[in-house]
């Protein structure tokens, strides 16, 4: 270790998505960074062009500004990208092969198998010793040692060893010259003046081959820390094709960005007391990587949305309703812009904000206030219509109560309530006709509050229509 700022990165491939767990990463590297008054650099790993394309870096960007991790800070810098550091990376790989680290090879796989009689086996060090020359074809490898082990001093494992006789003489270059990941990577560390790399557990198996290229290439390694992996119920890692992944897709469904992270910042660390809900400028002041637990870490959904809800729960009046605009709006909500009334909805967000878990759940709550009609759903009709609920007698008595009845919550309760009496029927089941009649569903914002926002006229005209539903429903 060197008394060098601290300097982090964040290196992410542009293959996909951007995952929870690179989320992850990326947030423990930028407290890293804050606590320590240092830099986070971001470096996209762009070099398999193959697989990368343009706009996924500029969903890493996106996605990183989500939760906070953007230029506009001043530990930020970057982003640099990988595939411009060729030059470096070629250079490094001279420099390797001029004083014999590295050799040239030109076996082929099939060889290697006949050889070793393994499909598995690693390379047997064939070309050690020939001599060859650069040229067309010929891999560059680097000559690991054949016997003691490599110590990997990592904050979050403690030592690890990997005898070095296990470990065979990897290819950091092509055929065709092309450097391979595990020495760009390294390379661009060093020109980037990296300190410590927090990264993925995936990597570790990478990292006694990449600390033995940054001795060859005369430098101290940096400080490792690789971060547990993330699993779900099952204790099965994330995988994308089977778990929800992408930080977008947790972002379009209103999770708050502030939760997200809070939630992401406790994937294997925690404060160390009985808090958790805590705000990132707070976390990072006492976030030490040293801290994280080696243990894998279980993503919770169920939890997340509990942190979410209380998120919600917890912003000004105002705000919830600024951050409930993107669901509001008529590009993206059901209704027409021309029937949305912003007053309307504010009546009415107070109620739903203590009982909504993601922002994109608002829209179920508030549309009967902007549909011409309510929803149909064919289920919600037979719940709330049921018989035990006796719903004629509770449409038809509401229809002649709410005709004359003061146009205020407390009354239209009292009254609902009365019929109900008159037919036996508890409030909890008396009210569920008529919430099926007004919203088109069974569960929402307290029903007689609504009935108040929505007005006398559009409420007897859906109680109205609702009996005659009752011998024709619609289809
Ligand atoms: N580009 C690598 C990845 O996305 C990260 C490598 C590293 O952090 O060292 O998995």
């Amino acid at each position: 270790m060197t008394d060098a700022p601290t300097r982090v990165r964040f290196a992410p491939s542009p293959t996909g998505m951007f995952h929870v767990g690179g989320a992850r990463s990326a947030l423990f590297n930028w407290a890293v960074a804050g606590r320590d008054g240092g830099r986070f650099v971001l470096r996209v790993e762009d070099t398999d062009a193959a697989r990368n394309r343009p706009e996924w870096t500029d969903g890493i960007v996106r996605a990183l500004a989500w939760i906070g991790i953007s230029a506009e800070d001043p530990r930020f810098e970057g982003p640099y990208f990988q595939s411009s550091y060729e030059p470096q990376h070629r250079a490094a790989c001279g420099t390797l092969y001029a004083a014999g680290r590295a050799y040239y090879c030109d076996c082929t796989r099939e060889q290697v198998i006949e050889r070793t009689g393994s499909q598995h086996q690693g390379y047997d060090g064939f070309c050690r010793d020939r001599g060859l020359e650069p040229g067309e074809g010929r891999a560059l490898r680097f000559r690991t040692p054949d016997s003691g082990v490599t110590v990997v001093e990592d904050l979050i494992r403690g030592r690890v060893e990997f005898p070095n006789a296990n470990m065979e003489d990897f290819v950091i270059a092509r055929g065709d010259g092309s450097p391979l990941f595990v020495l760009a990577n390294v390379v661009d560390d060093m020109e980037m003046r990296i300190t410590e790399v927090i990264r993925g557990e995936e990597h570790l198996s990478n990292t006694p081959k990449q600390q033995l290229l940054w001795s060859a290439l005369g430098a101290e390694p940096p400080v490792w820390a690789h971060l547990p992996v993330i699993v779900n119920e099952k204790r099965q890692k994330l995988s994308k094709r089977r778990d929800k992944v992408a930080l977008e897709s947790y972002q379009e469904e209103g999770y708050l960005a502030e939760a997200m992270v809070n939630y992401l910042m406790l994937l294997g660390w925690g404060p160390g007391d009985d808090r958790e809900i805590m705000p990132f400028a707070e976390m990072e002041t006492v976030f030490r990587i040293e801290d994280v637990n080696s243990a894998s870490a279980f993503f919770d959904e169920k939890k997340l949305r509990a942190f979410n809800g209380e998120y919600i729960r917890a912003l000004e009046l105002d705000d919830f309703i600024a951050r409930c605009h993107p669901w509001l709006d008529a590009s993206a909500a059901p209704w027409a812009a021309s029937d949305y009334d912003p007053e309307v909805f504010a009546a009415v967000a107070p109620l739903a904000q203590t009982r909504i878990a993601v922002l994109s759940e608002i829209v179920p709550n508030v549309d009967f206030l902007f549909l011409d009609e309510p929803v149909w759903d064919a289920g919600s009709w037979a719940k709330g219509m049921k018989e035990g609920n006796a719903p004629r007698q509770m449409l038809e008595g509401a229809l002649a109560a709410y005709q004359k009845v003061d146009w205020e919550a407390e009354a239209l309760k009292t009254a609902l309530e009365e019929v109900g009496a008159a037919h036996g029927l508890k409030l909890g089941k008396a009210q569920a006709p008529v919430r099926v009649a007004v919203t088109g569903r069974t569960v929402g914002l307290p029903l007689f509050e609504s009935l108040e926002v929505l007005g006398r006229e559009r409420t007897l005209t859906r109680v109205r229509k609702a009996i005659d539903h009752l011998d024709a429903p619609p289809v």
